[in-house]
């Protein structure tokens, strides 16, 4: 498969080429110049028009869309995950499990690996697994009767499946500090997440390995100047990168400004926190063992907790360019190559560089998505771009 894009604005790892083109073959980029390109013979050609071509999304943090979520298990799901988060500028994710019993989490950690073999649209590049080693007071949306403290052999058995990616716990308790040698050893990113950490736990924490901080705000200890928690931990610590959810309800925008100015391009990284009813109408939808309430971008427990997002990854990044008040073309690390430095996959996805994947999407000057590439495959288009 070869594929040439031209008359676009190309968002390269070191440098935006005004106006240029670029090639692919094999799944990978090949060449790319300012300019007019050379004659190549090409199975496909697509005229950006002076659209913005950048890297593809990366979703380090996401748990569903269309009614179905990671945690159920179902492989047929995820490939509609996949499409569905394809068609919003996603190249690869991370489906995200919920706390669960430990039976239930490992079922979806093999239908995730099967998924992986065979996923049409965004490619799933393993599993985030999020809880169940969390702390109960920070439960949020996480189902509480399940949350529980880590125990060796589970989650050998968890990490002996090969797919977990990242995994996110309450390092307050001993028992959970003691897996993180045990991620680290195997390549699997630890998160700090639902925890009710002080500044100084969250410090050593991230001195014993922790490297990402889930969802930041939201679910721990928040900054207060005589007390300032996981959220000051994680804003002074350049050791750490940030998720953050843009949808400017679990965040005020003022936050995400906060937070960028604090950890810049580095150490930002955008995630959706997307659940089962992203992409569907109003009403009441499963998370995992809890029922939830939809109404607009809003999804919350019927008590009212907020209980994951209900929004895209390409509407999130529009929400974040104007919370920071950069243009994208500034910014466009924290959607893909900060997300893949953080699960070390940055030597082949996450910017457009020579001989990585052709993960790539293509943006209008509004940050709409017009087409999307994985592999250098196609796999959305919007009707009106030919
Ligand atoms: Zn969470």
């Amino acid at each position: 498969m070869t594929l040439l894009i031209t008359n676009a604005r190309i968002l390269t790892e070191h440098r935006m080429i005004e106006r240029g083109w670029l090639y692919v073959a094999d799944q990978y980029i090949r060449a790319f110049a300012a300019g007019d390109a050379p004659a190549f013979d090409v199975k496909r050609i697509i005229d950006a028009e002076g659209a913005t071509l950048a890297p593809g999304f990366i979703d380090l943090h996401v748990h569903g869309a269309l009614g179905t979520e990671a945690i159920v298990g179902d492989v047929d799901g995820l490939h509609q995950m996949s499409e569905f988060y394809a068609r919003h500028g996603v190249t690869s994710y991370l489906p995200t499990t919920l706390t669960a019993p430990h039976s239930q989490i490992m079922a979806a950690l093999n239908a995730i690996k099967q998924a992986q073999t065979t996923s049409r649209g965004a490619a799933i590049l393993g599993a985030h697994v999020e809880g169940p080693y969390l702390n109960r007071s920070k439960a949020g949306a996480q189902f509480p009767e399940f949350i529980r403290l880590a125990a060796m052999p589970e989650v050998q058995e968890l990490l002996d499946t090969g797919v977990v990616r990242l995994i996110a716990i309450a390092p307050e308790f001993a028992e959970n500090r003691q897996i993180i040698a045990a991620c680290m050893r195997r390549g699997v990113t630890v998160a700090i997440a639902h925890t009710a950490a002080s500044f100084e736990e969250a410090i050593a924490s991230f001195d014993l390995g922790i490297a990402q901080v889930t969802h930041t705000y939201n679910a721990m200890t928040p900054l207060h100047h005589r007390d300032p928690g996981v959220v000051g931990a994680a804003l002074a610590d350049p050791r750490v990168r940030c998720e953050i959810i843009c949808d400017l309800l679990h965040v005020d925008a003022g936050a995400i400004k906060v937070l960028f100015n604090a950890k810049g391009t580095e150490g930002t990284i955008i995630i959706t926190d997307a659940m089962a009813a992203t992409g569907l109408g109003d009403g009441e939808y499963g998370l995992g063992a809890h029922r939830v309430h939809k109404q607009g971008k809003k999804v919350t427990l019927l008590d009212g907790t907020l209980a994951g997002s209900a929004i895209t990854y390409d509407e999130s990044v529009r929400h974040f360019v104007q919370a920071v008040g950069k243009p994208f073309h500034e910014v466009w690390p924290v959607t893909s190559l900060t997300p893949a430095q953080a699960i070390g996959e940055a030597h082949q996805r996450g910017s457009i560089a020579l001989n990585k994947l052709a993960d790539l999407v293509l943006l209008d000057d509004d940050l709409r998505v017009q087409a999307t590439i994985v592999s250098g495959q196609v796999v959305y288009q919007r009707a009106e771009v030919a």
